[in-house]
């Protein structure tokens, strides 16, 4: 291996780049996980949020990795991975989106075929749209996924599951025999995300891999259902959960940079007695602005606390009883404020920077990486479009039932 960073081929950046995160990772395993109590319940990991702050490509790794497989993986499972994977012994991403599908989950192509005589799974992507496409840190950075695949048991279909696939070998960080991935290029923004492609050949995992919480495939195939399959997608659920809190923080910095500036900003000599400009701010329609993005700013943080709640209330329901009775009501309140605040911090974010007049168009104002940010905001974790119509088709049952 070269020395030189920028003469190394691919393989040779990511063997490095992955040689340092290990390096990182054990110095800050020891200041971070030595007193964690491991008992905590998974799906509420605040210790690991603070990890995850001192560490580059770790918050999808424990928030969407690791809380989708703490919700949907058998007690048996959890105890397995979940140790090895908060202490990002491992480093994992959520691959569910393909090339030709995204919005409708229901037709991914992935296929997850099981083997009677070897007891495994084989993850095989059949065609060009069933490469993964878009999953956050996949194409260098995970040495596992957790893909959403179609399950095929003999010659049935059991419909998409999640499986866990290790992508690289530990050691050397090359990618395992038939995995493919890279990353999928430049985009709008989100610059600090490796949004990664993955490709399957014949890849063979064990039976254990597929996500058994709430359904089971025996040794001899037999395919059982043990809970509501609609749990598979509460690691979407936790992300919006996250993603209000977020546009909470987005919005806040944007309002901050606009009314910073608002205050110390003059324009026309129209204060009676005085020579003075007058501050930007003074004028009713930029107070107009900046009072109701800081009141959504109010708003975002208090509902990001709401529905963590009010989330974690449902899982806790469905761990202990069995019963998914808050799931409806529950992913109708965050489909809906997902939508309703990305598209707030989205268009606000832009607002504040427009009511800054040039400087706003300047890079060093910060506002283009917030506007750049939020602009992937309205699209992940479910399009607002498609998210607006699942939020409204329970309303739309309620009525039917009243
Ligand atoms: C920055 C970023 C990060 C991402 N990270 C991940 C990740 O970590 N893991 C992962 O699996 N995926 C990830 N994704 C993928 C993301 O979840 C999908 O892009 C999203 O679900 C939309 O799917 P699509 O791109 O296929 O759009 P499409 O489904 O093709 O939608 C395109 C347009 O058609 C509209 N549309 C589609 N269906 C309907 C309908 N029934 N009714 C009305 N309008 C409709 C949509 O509203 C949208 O405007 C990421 C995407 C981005 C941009």
């Amino acid at each position: 291996m070269t020395h030189k960073f920028v003469e190394m081929t691919p393989s040779e950046q990511q063997e490095f780049l992955w040689r340092k995160n290990k390096f990182l990772h054990t110095l800050n395993r020891k200041r971070y996980f030595d007193d964690v109590k491991m008992s905590q319940p998974p799906y509420r990991p605040h210790w690991i949020a603070i990890y995850s702050a001192q560490m580059p490509g770790l918050g999808l790794h424990q928030q969407g990795f690791a809380t989708a497989i703490a919700g949907m993986a058998s007690e048996e499972q959890k105890a397995r991975w979940l140790p090895g994977i908060y202490r990002a012994e491992i480093l994992g991403c959520y691959a569910q989106t393909e090339l030709g599908h995204g919005s409708d989950v229901a037709s991914l192509e992935t296929t997850a075929t099981f083997d009677r005589e070897t007891d495994e799974f084989i993850i095989h992507s059949p065609t060009v749209s069933s490469s993964k496409f878009w999953p956050g840190e996949m194409g260098r950075f995970s040495s596992h996924a957790l893909v959403y695949a179609k399950l095929i048991i003999g010659k049935k279909f059991f419909g998409v599951h999640p499986f866990l696939v290790q992508l690289r070998d530990l050691e050397t960080y090359k990618h395992l025999k038939g995995v493919k991935t890279g990353d999928i290029g430049p985009k709008v923004g989100y610059f600090s995300k490796d949004n990664g492609w993955a490709r399957f050949e014949q890849v063979r995992i064990p039976r254990t891999n597929l996500m058994m919480g709430f359904i089971n495939v025996d040794r001899e195939g037999n395919f059982k259902k043990t809970g509501d399959l609609r749990v598979l997608y509460t690691a979407m659920m936790v992300m919006r959960t996250l993603i209000v809190q977020f546009c909470g923080y987005g919005l806040q910095k944007a309002v901050l940079i606009g009314i910073r500036y608002n205050v110390m900003r003059r324009q026309f000599q129209t204060i009676h007695g005085s020579t003075q400009e007058r501050p930007i701010l003074d004028y009713q329609t930029q107070r107009h602005i900046y009072s109701s993005l800081l009141a959504k700013v109010f708003v975002m943080h208090v509902n990001s606390t709401y529905t963590t709640n009010m989330f974690q209330g449902m899982m806790e329901e469905i761990w202990e009883t069995r019963q998914f009775g808050k799931m409806d009501s529950t992913h109708h309140i965050l489909s809906g404020f997902k939508v309703i605040y990305t598209d707030d911090y989205c268009d606000g974010a832009e607002e504040a920077r427009r009511a800054c007049g040039g400087a706003g168009y300047a890079a060093f104002s910060g506002f283009r990486a917030i506007n750049e940010n939020a602009s992937a905001y309205p699209t992940f974790e479910g399009d607002n479009t498609v998210m607006m119509a699942q939020a409204s088709r329970y309303l739309f049952k309620l009525l039917a039932k009243a």
